[in-house]
């Protein structure tokens, strides 16, 4: 089956030409004939609370299905149902409901569990109440609610290190994030072994120039992948360009979506606390950003219409991503690769998506 597109974005570079997919896997890229748009690796997101009505804390396979196909039709082909601060026996419960397998959905790559052992000085929409010192008995316990494919936690807190070394141990991603950590902190964090940071800037010790904190300690390193919300609203453009400057080619885009995405104004949930969507933006209890009503396309297009040139953009959305989560064969798109493709017209909109081919 040919896709009838004019290029396709081939590590990291757009090579112009047809692309042939068989048997659920890509089998020719650069073909000669004429075609239409571009093609791309399926968009990988590491942050997804929730979307089209859904919260995946309180979701079941309905719920599942129901917000994957909505995903699926934004170029999403897999994706980390994420699960913030909650009450341990809540966050058992919804480890146990995410699917292993989601037949005609974008796959889902194992839980992100954003919690429960953050800075309660770095909280955002977090509950003050369910925060947890680094436990190990209590991080087995979540372990073994589900498949875990990343953890958020906050490096500086006691005890932090023996976590991040069962977790690694264990093969679960681990990232930095809802931290007050400095930099020196964050520095022996990353000799450690932590190797991304969640939504940069956000919920996150703030930078100052003789004391950077963890997010320019994250920029400085080149072997930290950072993950950052471009939705226009959680960082500014400056901080953004700047950041995607000094982080090109590791920097993941990611949409932090709630169950407000692709629904119209109105008041939401997320793990028990009360949203209000109004105008793109979706805040907490307190008036704080609470998650965003984003998606991976509009993220490639906010990015792009700051100067990022398509392959980066395109590149952040999958490419990255998906080798940050430990499966760099979802973000290629070459002779062999799984036909987990995203098609996008010359206005950027998505005109198809393809997972395992289909
Ligand atoms: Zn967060």
């Amino acid at each position: 089956m040919r896709l009838g597109v004019a290029a396709a974005l081939v590590d990291g570079a757009l090579v112009p030409g047809d692309v042939e997919i068989a048997d659920g896997t890509v089998a020719a890229v650069g073909l000669a004939g004429a075609g239409r748009g571009v093609a791309a690796p399926g968009f990988v997101d590491l942050q997804v609370n929730g979307f089209a009505g859904v919260d995946f804390m309180h979701a079941d396979r309905h719920g599942y299905a129901l917000a994957g196909a909505a995903m699926l039709a934004t170029g999403t082909t897999a994706y980390q149902p994420t699960f913030i601060t909650a009450p341990a026996e809540h966050l058992v419960a919804a480890l146990g409901e995410v699917p292993r397998s989601e037949p005609d959905g974008p796959r889902i790559l194992g839980a992100h569990l954003e919690g429960p052992f953050v800075s309660p000085q770095r909280l955002g929409v977090h509950p003050r109440a369910c925060c947890r010192a680094p436990d190990p008995v209590l991080l087995a316990r979540l372990l073994d609610g589900g498949h875990v494919g990343q953890v958020t936690l906050a490096p500086e807190l006691p005890g932090a290190f023996e976590l991040i070394d069962l977790l690694l141990a264990r093969g679960v991603v681990v990232s930095a994030g809802h931290t007050d950590a400095t930099a020196a902190e964050a520095h022996l964090a990353f000799d450690r072994g932590v190797r991304t940071v969640t939504h940069l800037f956000n919920a996150m010790r703030p930078m100052l120039p003789r004391d950077p904190g963890i997010a320019l300690a994250a920029l400085a390193r080149p072997d930290v992948a950072v993950q950052v919300i471009a939705d226009g609203h959680h960082v500014a453009a400056d901080t953004l360009c700047v950041a995607w400057r000094a982080a090109c080619g590791r920097i993941a885009l990611v949409t932090d979506a709630v169950a407000a995405t692709a629904m119209g104004d109105g008041d939401f949930a997320l793990a028990g606390r009360n949203l209000v969507s109004r105008e793109g933006v979706v805040r907490g209890p307190e008036g704080q950003l609470a998650g965003s009503v984003l998606t991976m396309i509009d993220a490639v297009r906010h990015v792009h219409a700051l100067g990022v040139p398509l392959e980066e953009a395109l590149t952040a959305a999958s490419t990255v991503p998906a080798r940050i989560a430990g499966r760099p064969e979802l973000g290629r798109l070459g002779p062999g690769a799984p036909a987990d493709v995203v098609v996008l017209d010359d206005e950027l909109q998505v005109a198809r998506v393809l997972v395992r081919g289909s």
